[in-house]
């Protein structure tokens, strides 16, 4: 005898669930199949019953699927996911974490508008600001992270949007993002931030006051290094704005990718803390050796805003940065020297890997700029991954027996 389904069993309750159940259950509608796992809608367009039926949907009278570059269920079920551990009334995946950023300043501003960029930002986050937003009439400046005095004075009266990577890269600087909030809001202004390095497992941004915020997928929220994909999320009066650009313009998420990342949610809190406990250990090691000059960690108690990081995140994330004695040439040496990290420059990968930011991530700043970031030509940068944290540390060991 086949099984009757009850409707009402088929999804999840959640009120009141923590962020854990709902990283596993969030964001899934069980079809009359009954299926456990979320299933993979690989449809390009869906059908109507009738002809007025198409009609009503596409004048969006009646809710349903028309095209998948406006929805999708597997896209969806992501998004209702990533909207719930944000703490957002409603999220929008995208096919890059770069698409996310065009999506919301190409939405959200116009002409004449000004958007103020912490300094330290992601590199085509610059980029795109620098070469494409200018170009439209944007006016863009850039301000230290951390100064909410420096925030407040660069606000100017056509100032829409502040954008902010908190913790930075490579540095680990931080804004207090509640404080930053406010001055945003006294002056009329939104806050966006960029929460990649932390995921919502770590940082919920939109908790302390953050108006949007926006994820490349691509990092921890995948954790394995296999896909693109990017996600806003904040409230529904401006993802309306962010939702119509996407449709229109077309960087959306392919069901594949949100079918990827809808596993990877699934583990995203066991991982960070696995990512923050070997990142660390490693940390505190590398500060005890000859030949570290210095270790940038904000889990360590020498970093000036430990408290902060304290207060603001449940942990201290997985990007580590040090700078070693005897400058570039030293630097090379060391990472030339490891043998199980990867050389590569991405990060948010359950495999470990180091990179040069002076020649790499940052090697366009002009050398007077990079100094002014305080990106040395001794930085080296380790994204820690999920591997033995002893192996990890025999691996850094090789690289600085060879400085
Ligand atoms: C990687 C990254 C991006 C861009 O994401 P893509 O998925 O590569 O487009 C944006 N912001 C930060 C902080 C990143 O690390």
């Amino acid at each position: 005898m086949s099984q009757e389904w009850d409707a009402g069993r088929l999804d999840s309750d959640l009120d009141g669930v923590a962020f854990d159940t709902l990283a596993v259950r969030a964001g899934q509608h069980r079809t009359p199949e009954g299926e456990h796992g979320e299933p993979m809608f690989f449809t390009s367009s869906y059908v109507f019953r009738t002809a007025a039926d198409a009609a009503a949907r596409f004048a969006g009278e009646v809710p349903g699927n028309v095209y998948s570059r406006y929805t999708n269920p597997t896209v969806r079920a992501f998004e209702e996911r990533i909207a719930a551990l944000e703490g957002a009334e409603q999220a929008v995946a995208t096919a890059t974490g770069m698409a996310a950023i065009l999506a919301v300043v190409m939405s959200l501003c116009s002409a004449g508008d000004h958007v103020l960029v912490s300094r330290s930002v992601f590199g085509s986050t610059i980029s795109l600001f620098e070469k494409y937003f200018k170009r439209f009439g944007i006016e863009v400046d850039y301000v230290p992270l951390a100064e909410l005095s420096g925030w407040d004075a660069a606000i100017k009266p056509n100032t829409k949007l502040l954008f902010v990577e908190s913790p930075s890269n490579p540095l680990a600087e931080l804004v207090d993002i509640a404080a930053l909030a406010e001055v945003a809001h006294a002056k009329g202004a939104m806050l966006v931030v960029d929460n990649c390095f932390c995921t919502p497992a770590l940082q919920q941004p939109l908790k302390l006051g953050a108006d949007i915020v926006v994820h490349s997928a691509t990092k921890f929220i995948d954790g394995q290094g296999r896909c693109m994909g990017g996600v806003v999320a904040g409230a529904s009066e401006q993802m309306k704005e962010v939702v119509g650009f996407l449709r229109t313009a077309g960087p959306t998420l392919s069901p594949f990718n949100a079918w990827i990342f809808l596993k990877g949610l699934e583990t995203l809190s066991l991982r960070m803390k696995a990512h923050c406990a070997n990142a660390q250990a490693l940390a505190e090691w590398l500060e005890q050796q000859d030949g570290i000059e210095k270790v940038h960690y904000a889990g360590l108690k020498s970093h000036p805003q430990h408290a902060l990081a304290q207060r603001q995140q449940r942990g201290f994330g997985a990007v580590v940065s040090f700078e070693v004695k005897g400058g570039k040439e030293g630097a090379w040496r060391f990472i030339d020297a490891t043998r199980l990290i990867s050389i590569t420059a991405n990060l948010g990968d359950s495999k470990t890997t180091i990179t040069h930011p002076s020649t790499t991530s940052h090697g366009r700043l002009a050398p007077q700029e990079r100094e002014a970031a305080g990106i040395r030509d001794s930085l080296i940068r380790i994204a820690v991954g999920l591997e033995d944290v002893a192996d990890l540390q025999a691996d850094l060991a090789r690289g600085l027996a060879a400085l």
